[in-house]
């Protein structure tokens, strides 16, 4: 007997959409909630309930006391975070268990694992994934923090032990820079978490970002979708994803699978989940972290998987058993999904706000939008600047690589500086049709692009 019948989602734009639609095809009740910013947000309109959060507007999506007492209030029976905001906040998945809510996520102990990327990677080191050399535990002293750099070797990257968004890091290329760049990654990681803890790392250069997604139940199945390939980034912060990953031995790519799903196994974790990992020049394989939530990038597994990973995600929080087992899972083709930010790539990427003048979106054969954008829709300054995903998706590589240029040419999006273009010259790229991609690849082609 299913307990979920109503779900408050604890977000915002595209994703608050996403899981909107979800609910309604399992049949479940949906409620919205929005801040001031937010009245006009299509996620609320499309939603069977929304329910206001009065004051500051940053803070509307992060008040868990206030999001937990309203989901009671509207007599939800579970809380969806999405991505972002409350989404990897231990406290907050405990407080929901603590009144009766179920949390549709992983169980606290394992986001608060996971929530720190110097405790994961002991962790996941203990259940035999490779991780890189460095310090497994925070450190404060400048002089011991240098020492071991040198022990290590240089190129190494100084982290934020509870860092996002690619905040916080560091590459440390030779000695004499160390002392500034580990004042300036610890001022960081404390202005923007709330907690100055660094630790070091191996910098490996040109690796590829290579992620596998999981989906684990809570009687111990646990299944892989696929890999991601996150290599096209910006400031270590993802740009355009693609599944399968165009270039991967199929080696490395089973080693993937099976250390990951081994993993997960092992430490009991239950929901979906993405273990990320780099892969070098030489296909060595390191773990880097390790994802508590649905990712940005879930579409391009789930179109190349056909499985809803929303849906399971309700559904496994709910108690059910994995719908689908490995055997079962059949992959088809390759699917890429391009950020759509409002930004400015000539301005430095500078976000830009104001309203959709005209909006006429990509559609036709193996296209998806995910996004909460329409004409007439102005887009709050408060909040992330990505206002949707366009995915695309073919049967091999070299026709979904057309399919995206197609897609990209027919969307029409104007009132402010968009990175649709940027994708548009990225798709017509040498490199990019022939997957040759590393996490260097936006930065060494940004002059040609301009
Ligand atoms: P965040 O949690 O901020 O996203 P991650 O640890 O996932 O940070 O790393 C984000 C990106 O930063 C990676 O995809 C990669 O491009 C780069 N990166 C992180 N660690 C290393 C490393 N040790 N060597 C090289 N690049 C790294």
């Amino acid at each position: 007997m299913n307990k979920i019948s109503k779900v408050l989602i604890a977000n915002r734009g595209e994703i608050a959409l996403r899981i909107i639609r979800a609910c309604k095809e399992l049949e479940i009740t949906s409620v919205a909630i929005f801040s001031e910013a937010d009245v006009e947000g299509l996620w609320v309109r499309k939603a069977d309930e929304c329910y206001p959060i009065l004051g500051d507007v940053i803070q509307a999506y992060l008040n868990y006391e206030t999001i937990i007492s309203m989901a009671k209030k509207a007599n939800c029976d579970a809380i969806h975070p999405g991505y972002g905001f409350l989404s990897e906040n231990a406290d907050f998945a405990k407080a929901c268990e603590e009144n009766g809510i179920i949390f549709i996520g992983p169980k606290p102990e394992h986001i608060a694992l996971f929530g720190d990327k110097m405790a994961s990677k002991v962790a996941m080191k203990e259940v035999g994934v490779p991780i890189l050399e460095g310090t497994n535990e925070p450190i404060e002293d400048k002089k011991e923090a240098k020492k071991i750099a040198s022990q290590i070797g240089y190129p190494i990257i100084i982290k934020a032990a509870f860092g996002g968004g690619g905040r916080g890091m560091r590459i440390v290329r030779q000695e004499k820079e160390f002392d500034s760049m580990f004042d300036t990654a610890t001022n960081e990681a404390l202005k923007f978490f709330g907690n100055g803890q660094v630790f070091i790392e191996k910098y490996v250069e040109n690796p590829r970002h290579i992620e596998v997604q999981i989906i684990a139940d809570k009687y111990g199945n646990v299944v892989h979708l696929g890999e991601r390939d996150c290599s096209i980034q910006r400031r270590h912060q993802k740009v355009i994803e693609i599944s399968p990953s165009p270039r991967l031995n199929q080696e490395v790519r089973k080693e993937l699978y099976r250390i990951a799903t081994k993993a997960m196994f092992k430490l009991g974790y239950e929901s979906v989940g993405t273990v990320e990992f780099l892969v070098d020049e030489n296909d060595n394989i390191f773990f880097i972290e390790m994802n508590t939530r649905v990712q940005v990038e879930h579409p391009v597994t789930e179109i190349t998987s056909g499985i809803d990973i929303i849906q399971r995600m309700i559904e496994i929080a709910d108690g059910d058993k994995m719908k689908y087992m490995q055997e079962e899972i059949n992959f088809r083709g390759y699917a890429i999904e391009f950020r759509i930010n409002a930004e400015n790539p000539q301005k430095n990427f500078m976000p830009s706000v104001g309203t959709i003048e005209k909006y006429l979106t990509p559609n036709g054969p193996g296209v998806r939008l995910d996004s909460a954008a329409y004409t007439g829709y102005k887009v709050p300054a408060n909040y992330d600047s990505m206002i949707g995903k366009l995915i695309v998706w073919a049967l091999d590589w070299e026709g979904t690589v057309k399919k995206a240029r197609r897609a990209l040419d027919e969307f029409v999006l104007e009132g402010f500086p968009t990175n649709i273009e940027l994708h548009r010259e990225i798709v017509r790229d040498e490199d990019f049709k022939e997957g040759n991609l590393t996490t260097s690849y936006l930065d060494t082609k940004m002059d040609k692009f301009k």
